[in-house]
């Protein structure tokens, strides 16, 4: 028998899949050592309201790589979903959120920003996943409010019903809802209404080459209507010049993340950052107030 089991995985293991195989299982190892060796770190990035006012931050994954340095998501986000290695690693960046949102509600000088949280189709659609959420939220104390999640369409593809009822759970935690790269995917409206989202956020291929590319221009302010009848809020990702904020703020969006703004920075730097653009503000109008 032995014999035969030999022949059939020599059939099925022909030598370049082997190396294929073999080197998923190394950037797999080297994954799951990434995750318990602190090489994984978070970014964040200010979003702010229409008149410039910081809100909120995303958090954006890294992975400091010991030979390849500073490691993109899109490069292991896809290989952590097919392992199941998103599980650990999403529960670790929404617990690392979730700490850093107290340590702000512990401290007097920080406005009460919100952090918007990527959730991964696999780990939303995990059995633990509203639980894993509720006992986050236990642990660190926070505001649910200052916790937003952002899905995107292919979460809510299958099982609609389902989604939504555990939406439904987080929401009633207190949590909110923004629809990433919204309008690349294939939400229909039907089912969006029935979503109980609170935000829209425009995908940034949309964004790029406003206001000059008719099409875009036109699905944007699409977007930022759809999202007024639907009382959402929506926000711009991808924003990079003042043409676009200035089309944007035309259109009527009220939120905005992009490097003209700032780029994701690790959090020494973006609490710098932010405490410049408080005094600035200060400095601007006598009557600003912080959000705390
Ligand atoms: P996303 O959620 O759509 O995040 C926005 C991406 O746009 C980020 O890329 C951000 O750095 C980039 N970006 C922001 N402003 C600008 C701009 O003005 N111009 C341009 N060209 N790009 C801008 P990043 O950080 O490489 O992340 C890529 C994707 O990886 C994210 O797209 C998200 O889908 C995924 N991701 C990141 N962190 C996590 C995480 O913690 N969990 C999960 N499941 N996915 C994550
Ligand atoms: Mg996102
Ligand atoms: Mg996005
Ligand atoms: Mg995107």
């Amino acid at each position: 028998q032995a014999k035969a089991l030999g022949k059939n995985s020599l059939r099925f293991f022909d030598p370049s899949m082997q190396a294929a195989l073999e080197s998923r299982t190394a950037m797999e190892n080297d994954l799951r050592y990434a995750l318990s060796n602190q090489q994984l770190l978070l970014h964040y990035q200010l979003q702010v309201s229409a008149l410039g006012d910081p809100i909120g931050a995303e958090v954006l994954l890294r992975w400091q790589h010991p030979s390849r340095g500073l490691v993109s998501p899109l490069e292991f986000i896809p290989l952590a979903e097919e392992s199941g290695l998103i599980l650990p690693i999403g529960l670790w960046v929404l617990e690392t959120a979730c700490r850093q949102i107290a340590l702000w509600a512990g401290s007097s000088n920080t406005c009460a920003l919100q952090l918007a949280v990527n959730v991964s189709a696999r780990q939303f659609r995990h059995n633990g996943f509203v639980e894993d959420v509720k006992r986050v939220l236990q642990e660190t104390g926070i505001n649910p409010v200052l916790l937003k999640l952002e899905l995107t369409e292919s979460v809510v593809l299958e099982d609609v019903s389902v989604v939504i009822e555990k939406m439904h759970a987080i929401k009633a935690l207190g949590i909110g809802f923004s629809m990433d790269d919204f309008g690349t995917g294939y939400s229909s409206l039907s089912y969006l209404q029935r979503l109980p989202l609170t935000q829209l956020k425009i995908d940034r291929t949309f964004i790029h080459n406003l206001p000059d590319d008719v099409n875009n221009a036109n699905i944007v302010r699409t977007i930022i209507s759809l999202g007024a009848s639907l009382d959402l809020n929506v926000i711009a990702e991808g924003v990079e010049t003042e043409q676009q904020r200035e089309f944007l703020l035309q259109s009527g969006c009220q939120a905005y993340q992009g490097y003209l703004f700032c780029k994701p920075v690790p959090i020494e730097q973006f609490e710098l950052l932010l405490a410049a653009r408080i005094q600035l503000q200060k400095a601007d109008s006598p009557n600003f107030k912080s959000h705390v």
